[in-house]
């Protein structure tokens, strides 16, 4: 979105495609940490990011997917859900992440029946339940603190034997009554009939198998990558990131450049994500001038 404001500024002949306007920020139920706006919810602070995108004379294609991006001579073909292809002479890659799956028996087959990946979506369907938090980072501590508004007990597991959160959401969340931090423990199997009933983990110093009667579980181990439809034309780090050139944001793609989450740029933030976003289209404006010269 960032990206597409610069460009509007710039006078570019832009068009962004998004399969939604709901991303990661979407996902995030109190971002304190946007410049000027010191508490708002993350559909709040992406509605005014909306706004301010389509006060500017933006192309936007929401809802459709990119599949496929391939280079052909001087000119990129973007292939997508929608539309057959389209042709343009640069692109800017910000297709953010996905959440990580633990990849347990039982993660899949209830998936909307017990397990989630967004508190912010889902956390209103636990009133009064218990629910497992898998993954002790920021993540997982944001998340049990979402749940602790509804849920009437939350177990939090975390592989290591340290938690990896901030220290101001780990103190939070002691503070919180309702969760418990279970270190040292691997979540094995999600078990249930239609609904999840139970998770069965692994303590992993005595090596026993417990199992903990809950009615959700929270998958919070991080995120992967969404560059796929891009494979061709760019490199990617040991963690499935496109690297990028971090001055000009250009990939090893002349006139390929990517920002936000996708890249190697490290920090996982919205204001850096918009900072990225930013650059790559400033850079990009410089790119289109000097081949057009
Ligand atoms: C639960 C949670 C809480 C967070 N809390 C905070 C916080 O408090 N403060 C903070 O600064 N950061 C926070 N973050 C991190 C922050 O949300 C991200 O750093 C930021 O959203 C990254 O922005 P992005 O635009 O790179 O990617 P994303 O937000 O992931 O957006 C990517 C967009 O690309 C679209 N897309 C993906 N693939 C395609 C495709 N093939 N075709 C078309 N469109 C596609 C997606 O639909 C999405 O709209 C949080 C993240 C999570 C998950």
């Amino acid at each position: 979105m960032t990206a597409g404001i610069y460009a509007a500024r710039k006078k570019l002949n832009a068009l962004l495609i998004s399969k939604d306007f709901v991303g990661q920020v979407g996902k995030s139920s109190l971002i304190e940490n946007w410049p000027g706006i010191k508490k708002i919810s993350g559909l709040d602070l992406l509605e005014k990011f909306k706004d301010h995108l389509e006060s500017f004379m933006v192309d936007i294609n929401e809802g459709e997917e990119v599949i496929e991006i391939r280079k052909k001579k001087d000119f990129f073909e973007v292939k997508t859900t929608e539309k057959d292809r389209y042709f343009t002479k640069s692109i800017i890659v910000s297709s953010g992440t996905n959440p990580r799956f633990l990849e347990i028996p039982g993660e899949k087959e209830f998936v909307g029946k017990g397990v989630s990946y967004c508190t912010t979506c889902d956390s209103p369907f636990f009133k009064g339940k218990k629910v497992a938090v898998i993954g002790g980072g920021n993540a997982g501590f944001e998340a049990a603190l979402d749940l602790s508004q509804y849920a009437k007990k939350i177990h939090i597991l975390e592989f290591s034997s340290e938690v990896k959160a901030d220290e101001f959401l780990v103190e939070r969340v002691k503070k919180d009554k309702k969760s418990e931090i279970l270190l040292s423990v691997q979540a094995k199997e999600i078990k249930g009939n239609d609904l999840v009933s139970s998770l069965i983990y692994q303590d992993n110093k005595s090596k026993k198998t417990k199992e903990l009667k809950v009615d959700g579980v929270f998958i919070m181990i991080g995120n992967v990558p969404v560059g796929g439809f891009v494979k061709k034309l760019v490199d990617f780090n040991e963690r499935g990131e496109i690297k990028i050139d971090s001055l000009t944001h250009q990939t090893k793609t002349k006139g390929l450049f990517a920002a936000g989450d996708v890249t190697d740029i490290p920090y996982k933030q919205v204001v850096i994500a918009a900072g990225e976003g930013a650059q790559a289209a400033l850079s990009c404006y410089d790119y289109l001038k000097k081949i057009k010269k």
